[in-house]
């Protein structure tokens, strides 16, 4: 596919850590130009390996090598160093507060053949494609309800639950289940962390209550072990 180069001087090494994670973000600004400004500027101190814009367009501002600056205080599986370990992907669209809205086809169609190609070179898991509401649920909500995790599952990024047999809710048992998956922040925020999960995994309803189904889904997600390889 064709990629575009813009350098952002944002990123450091990666000190030897494996390379197995990939974290989708929303940009969450105006513009597709004001992101790429922001993401570049060593002021801001933030960047990500690539950007897709709303018309397909894609960007790389980093090395796949290199540790760039996308995750923030996150944590998943027991690694608090997200970046080190983790692709970024910023996905063009305003974000809850500029105007949140559906990601047009072309932009979902790049975002596919990219991760593709990201998820074949590096092995990265199915399991371990997130959002980065997964990896920080107490802060973000990128990239969000809107985002098709479906489509994405369909075309082989990431999980997707079949439909599954309601549960009956244990707080208990969906704690130990969403901890063996990979999520952390469970004694701090319980409710924030099951909002994750339904915004990645149900989207339907984000409430941070643990019903039935979101009991069902933590169950399935905990059983999601074997998928370990990537494709
Ligand atoms: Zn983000």
């Amino acid at each position: 596919m064709r990629i575009d180069e813009r350098a952002s001087p944002n990123h450091n090494d990666r000190r030897g850590r494996p390379l197995d994670l990939l974290v989708l973000h929303y940009t969450g600004m105006t513009s597709a130009t004001a992101a790429l400004e922001r993401l570049c500027d060593p002021a801001a101190e933030v960047s990500a390996h690539y950007l897709v814009e709303e018309d397909g367009r894609v960007w790389r501002l980093v090395p796949d090598e290199r540790r760039a600056w996308h995750a923030g205080r996150s944590h998943w599986a027991g690694e608090s160093d997200v970046n080190a370990r983790s692709i970024g992907v910023e996905i063009v669209n305003p974000g809850h507060e500029f105007g949140y809205r559906d990601f047009p086809p072309e932009q979902i169609e790049a975002v596919i053949e990219l991760c593709l190609d990201l998820i074949r070179r590096h092995r990265i898991p199915a399991r371990r494609v997130l959002g980065h509401s997964d990896v920080a649920p107490l802060r973000k909500q990128d990239p969000g309800e809107r985002f098709p995790w479906p489509a994405l599952a369909a075309a082989g990024i990431g999980l997707w639950p079949p439909p599954l047999p309601l549960l009956v809710p244990d707080e208990a048992q969906a704690r130990a289940d969403l901890a063996a998956f990979g999520y952390g922040y469970l004694e701090e925020d319980f409710a924030a962390v099951v909002a994750a999960v339904q915004r990645h995994f149900r989207r339907g309803r984000v409430d941070g209550r643990l019903d039935g189904e979101t009991a069902a889904i933590a169950r399935w997600l905990a059983g999601q072990t074997g998928s370990d390889r990537g494709r």
